[in-house]
């Protein structure tokens, strides 16, 4: 039912130690919704998969920032190297960029508002949709999964993170509206796996600030359920302020409150996703 708790969920076993790591499976979180739970999710996904062993990177893909803030990365636009620079080819080595972040396992490639540009700058490069992708390549047998956390629209960035990826989660926030727009960001997912990359699957629907009390969320649940099947992570994340929390203190909530149940079902979201593939 959809008003199970998750928070002793053990449908999904404890993840076997990896004993070699990479190539990474590259994960775009998408929705071209602001505030339906993308960045955290991409945070605490990250980190809850770091914390199982996993080497991650977390890539900011939108210029707010909100995940390299979340990380506890204050990207001043001019004071350090950002995602930007590796699109513009002003740095040529993701290195260069990548830094590590708290978190053991988990690391960061930050953006700020200086990415905003790239939208209109990169419109006529060549192969103006694959940049990404080819700076991904070049780090992608250091990690085991990297998570690219993108921004609320559906433009070039965000083409360029589907692009990139093996996979893509959309995080839902169970309100009458979730479906609305849907539809635009299957088109958008359909055309770049029909011109980019074939090989692009969706990973699953993530319900988030998921309000079991309310006839209103689970309703919403089952629109999700009627339309996207088993595709509908059976975990869901609850609403609480533990996440704002959270992000207040710049940390995942898995080392914020690490015995919460807020915690606990972004592992077992973490789980789920490595039970059905979605991660090694
Ligand atoms: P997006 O990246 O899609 O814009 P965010 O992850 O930034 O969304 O979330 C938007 C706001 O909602 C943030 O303030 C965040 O802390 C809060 N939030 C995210 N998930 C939850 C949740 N499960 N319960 C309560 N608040 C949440
Ligand atoms: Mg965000």
């Amino acid at each position: 039912m959809a008003s199970k708790k998750t928070s002793t969920d053990t449908r999904f076993p404890t993840p076997k130690k990896l004993t070699n790591h990479g190539p990474a499976r590259i994960i775009a979180m998408c929705n071209q919704k602001g505030g339906v739970g993308k960045t955290t999710t991409a945070v605490n996904m990250a980190a809850a998969l770091a914390d199982y062993g996993r080497k991650v990177l977390a890539i900011d893909f939108d210029p707010q920032g909100a995940l390299s803030t979340h990380l506890g990365v204050l990207a001043v636009p001019g004071e350090i190297p950002t995602v930007y620079d590796l699109l513009k080819g002003t740095i040529k080595d993701p290195h260069e960029v990548i830094r590590q972040s708290p978190i053991k396992n988990l690391d960061l490639m930050p953006a700020n508002i200086d990415l905003s540009a790239a939208e209109i700058e990169l419109v006529n490069e060549v192969a103006r949709e694959s940049i990404l992708a080819n700076i991904l390549r070049k780090v992608s047998n250091e990690y085991d999964v990297i998570i690219i956390d993108c921004q609320p629209s559906l433009g070039l960035l965000t083409v360029n993170a589907l692009t990139a990826a093996h996979g893509v989660l959309i995080p839902m926030a169970p309100d009458f509206f979730a479906l609305r727009g849907v539809a635009i960001l299957e088109g958008i997912i359909k055309k770049v796996q029909a011109r980019l990359n074939e090989t692009l699957v969706l990973d699953g629907v993530l319900a988030t600030m998921y309000d079991s009390r309310t006839h209103h969320s689970r309703e919403v649940m089952d629109m999700l359920r009627d339309k996207f099947g088993d595709q509908v992570f059976k975990s869901v994340i609850a609403r609480t302020v533990k996440f704002p929390d959270a992000t207040r203190v710049a940390e995942p909530i898995t080392s914020y409150a690490p015995t919460s149940e807020a915690a606990e079902s972004y592992r077992t979201v973490a789980r789920e996703l490595i039970s059905r593939g979605g991660a090694p």
